[in-house]
């Protein structure tokens, strides 16, 4: 079986893509399992960039095909910002970072309040082209904060059509819903495709 080097520290993000990748046939490492210690700056100015640094980093360290995201928060009201900025936005972290955000918003209407997630993967291999793929995740951003669930924007991402925000969801409900699962969906396809061609 080959290996593929899902280049996260994240637990959490590590047993999503194993969920998904779980009927793939390859041997799933992690940073940690292959001992490397070295942190690949995010120096980009867009997702695609970020995910591609380190997807390309990681495999050069591990000679290993390696799958690296990065993902964050669009208000189109504020230009696609936090962008990927999303971790940093405003200088602060948790409670304070949503009043942020909140502020910026204030005064905007509810039908102004779009708001999305995105996930770019990027899948690289030693001696091919990398590739790319996408999730996204579209909802709004709600007038308060709502939900003890999720993690970073979930207790204002709002999802009309489930009346709720992400932190009030059931985490399988938000795992499957996710725009990281459903870049790990579409990464899933690209892996199997190389696969046949004979790349793994
Ligand atoms: P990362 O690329 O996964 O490190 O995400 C960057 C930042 O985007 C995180 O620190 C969060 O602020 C935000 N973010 C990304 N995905 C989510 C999500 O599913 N829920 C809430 N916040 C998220």
């Amino acid at each position: 079986m080959s290996d593929l080097l899902i280049a996260t520290r994240n637990p959490g993000k590590l047993r999503e893509f194993a969920q998904i990748f779980a009927d793939l046939g390859m041997n799933l490492r992690s940073l940690d399992d292959l001992g490397i210690s070295a942190e690949i700056e995010e120096t980009g100015t867009t997702f695609a960039a970020n995910a591609q640094l380190k997807a390309e980093g990681y495999m050069h360290l591990s000679g290993l095909p390696a799958l690296a995201d990065d993902s964050g928060l669009e208000v189109a009201a504020l230009d696609g910002a936090p962008g990927v900025y999303s971790a940093r936005y405003g200088g602060v972290t948790g409670a304070a970072q949503l009043a942020y955000l909140l502020q910026q918003l204030e005064g905007v209407p509810v039908e102004a309040r779009q708001a999305r997630f995105v996930c770019v993967i990027a899948l690289a291999r030693p001696g091919g082209a990398t590739e790319f793929v996408e999730g996204t995740l579209s909802g709004e951003i709600a007038p308060a904060p709502r939900g003890t669930g999720g993690f970073g924007y979930d207790p204002v991402f709002y999802l009309p059509e489930a009346g709720k925000t992400l932190a009030e969801l059931p985490p399988e409900h938000n795992n499957a819903i996710s725009h990281r699962a459903a870049a790990a969906r579409a990464a899933l396809a690209v892996l199997q495709r190389w696969h046949t061609e004979g790349h793994l």
